[in-house]
C-alpha cells in the first residue's frame, strides 16, 4: 500500500494539516464525513472514532446504532481547495460495527467484497469513469437555476465554451489530489461538459467519483456558476451520463478482455453477458431517481435497449466496445449516471460480469444496426429487450432479480427498496405542470 501511519502523522505535520475528514457514505451515495482536528489523528489511526449511525439512510440496525470508522490510508488526500494554512485533509473509512465485524451497509464494504471475490478467481478490475455534467446560472437570488446564456456545443473552444476556465481549474485541483485526468471537453448540449479519469483500481475509482463531485460543484461555485449531475435537467436536449469503461487483468497484469489475435476474447463476451443477463435488475441502483428515465429515452446517445456493439455507431447500445488498441480493450457501461451511490453500481455491474465469466454465458449477437435513429416504437417491437422506462418499472425489475439481493444483502435490498417506493409514490401523486398544460383548457 501506498502511506503507513507514520507516513500519515509525517505529512499532517509537514502540510500544516489542521483538520482530517473520516469520509464515508449513506446507501444512497450521499458524502457524509466527521471532521477531527489533527490532535485526534492517533485515535482515527487506531480505529478508534465512532458515531450513530441512527439517523443515516440505511445505517440502522435493530439492535445497536454505535459504528466505527477504519480509514484507508492509502486513500489520504488534501483538499486543494479549502485554506493552505491549516489545511483540510480526508481518508475514505469502512464502517465496523461494534463488535469489529465490516458493516453490512456500507457500500464500501459491498464493493470490497466483490472485489475480493474477483481476486479470488485471479482477476483485478479497473474502472474508468466519464462524467457529464451541467454548469448552469444561478438567479439573482442566488438559487441554483436550469438556465444558461452559454451556446457551445461539442468539441468547442472559448469564448464560445464559458466553462474552459472552469473545467481547468477542476482538473487542475483533481490533478493536485493525485487524479489522472486523461481528457475533458465541452458536451453535446450548450453548457454540459465531460471530464474522464484514466482508469483505477475499482475501488479507488468509486471513491474518486465521490471525489470529482464534491470538487465540480464546489469549484463551479466559486466561479459563480451551479453544477449538476442530475440526468436530463432540460427537457429536448442531451442529459448527463456516467459512462464507464471495465478493465479486467489476471495476476500477470493481462487484459483479459483481448485474445491473442487482438479480438474480443470469450471472457469479455461472457462479461458482457453477465452485465447484459442482470441489466434490467441493476437499473435501479445504477440510474436511481425519477429523473434518470428522463434520459434513457432514445435520441440522445442514451442507451434505451439492452444491447452490445463494437460498432462506432454504437452508442445507443447499453454496451460499446470503444476503439482503440488491443492492449487496452475495454467493455463501456453507458447507462449509469452521476446519481447512482458509485459504490453499489459498480459492485453490481462488476458481479454480473463475474457471474456471466463463471458461467461462461455467451453473450447474444452483436446489434449491427444504426440505433440511433431508433424510436420508441420500434424500441418496444424489437425483439430486443429494453431498459425500465420508469423508476417504478426499475423497483420492480429490481425485486425480480434476486441478484440484487445476493451481491447487496437482505437488509440493504429491503432499504433501498422502502426509499425508492416513498420516492416513486411522491412522483406518481404529484400533479405536473405538464399534465395542466395539457389537460386544464380540455376537461
Ligand atoms: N450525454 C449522453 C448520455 O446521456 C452521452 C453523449 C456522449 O458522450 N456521446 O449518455
Ligand atoms: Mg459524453
Ligand atoms: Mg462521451
Amino acid at each position: 500500500s501506498k502511506y503507513t501511519r507514520e507516513d500519515i502523522f509525517r505529512i499532517v505535520e509537514e502540510e500544516d494539516v489542521a483538520f482530517i475528514r473520516l469520509q464515508f457514505c449513506d446507501l444512497f451515495g450521499v458524502p457524509k464525513n466527521i471532521a477531527i482536528p489533527s490532535s485526534q489523528l492517533e485515535k482515527a489511526l487506531s480505529n478508534e472514532c465512532m458515531f450513530d449511525g441512527i439517523s443515516i439512510d440505511g445505517f440502522t440496525r435493530d439492535d445497536e446504532s454505535d459504528m466505527y470508522l477504519y480509514p484507508d490510508l492509502d486513500s489520504f488526500e488534501i483538499y486543494p481547495w479549502r485554506p493552505q494554512a491549516g489545511k483540510v485533509a480526508r481518508m475514505f473509512c469502512n464502517v465496523y460495527t461494534s463488535d469489529n465485524k465490516p458493516f453490512s451497509g456500507d457500500p464500501r464494504s459491498i464493493l470490497g467484497n466483490v472485489i475480493k471475490r474477483a481476486a479470488d478467481m485471479g482477476i483485478s478490475f479497473k474502472v474508468n469513469p466519464r462524467l457529464e455534467f451541467f454548469l448552469f446560472d444561478y438567479d439573482d437570488n442566488g438559487n441554483p437555476t436550469a438556465t444558461t446564456k452559454e451556446r457551445a456545443g461539442y468539441f468547442d473552444v472559448a469564448p464560445l465554451d464559458q466553462g474552459e476556465n472552469v473545467r481547468r481549474e477542476i482538473i487542475l485541483n483533481l490533478e493536485e489530489m493525485g487524479f489522472n485526468i486523461s481528457s475533458s471537453h465541452h458536451e453535446i448540449a450548450p453548457a454540459q461538459h465531460e471530464i474522464q479519469f484514466e482508469e483505477e483500481d475499482a475501488l479507488r475509482a468509486a471513491d474518486m467519483i465521490m471525489t470529482f463531485r464534491m470538487a465540480v460543484k464546489t469549484i463551479a461555485k466559486k466561479h459563480g456558476l451551479y453544477a449538476t449531475f442530475m440526468p436530463k435537467p432540460v427537457e429536448g436536449i442531451s442529459g448527463s451520463g456516467m459512462h464507464m469503461s471495465f478493465l479486467a487483468e489476471n495476476s500477470d497484469g493481462e487484459n483479459i478482455f483481448v485474445d491473442k489475435d487482438g479480438q474480443l476474447s470469450e471472457t469479455a463476451g461472457s462479461f458482457i453477458a453477465g452485465v447484459l443477463s442482470h441489466a434490467r435488475g441493476m437499473t435501479l441502483i445504477t440510474n436511481p431517481i425519477v429523473n434518470s428515465y428522463k434520459r434513457l429515452v432514445p435520441g440522445y446517445d442514451a442507451p434505451v435497449n439492452i444491447s452490445w456493439s463494437q460498432s462506432s455507431n454504437g452508442r445507443s447500445a447499453l454496451i460499446r466496445i470503444p476503439s482503440r488498441k488491443s492492449s487496452a480493450t475495454r467493455i463501456e457501461v453507458r447507462n449509469p449516471d452521476a446519481t447512482c451511490n458509485p459504490y453499489l453500481a459498480i459492485a453490481l455491474i462488476l458481479a454480473a460480469g463475474l457471474e456471466g465469466i463463471e458461467k461462461k454465458l455467451t453473450p447474444p449477437a452483436e446489434l449491427t444496426e444504426n440505433i440511433r435513429s431508433i424510436s420508441f416504437d420500434q424500441t418496444s417491437s424489437s425483439n430486443v429487450d429494453v431498459l425500465p422506462m420508469t423508476l417504478g418499472e426499475a423497483i420492480t425489475a429490481f425485486k425480480a432479480d434476486e441478484f440484487g439481493k445476493e451481491i447487496l444483502s437482505e437488509s440493504v435490498y429491503r432499504k433501498i427498496i422502502e426509499a425508492k417506493k416513498a420516492e416513486w409514490k411522491e412522483f406518481r401523486t404529484c400533479v405536473t405542470k405538464w399534465e395542466l398544460d395539457k389537460y386544464l383548457n380540455n376537461f
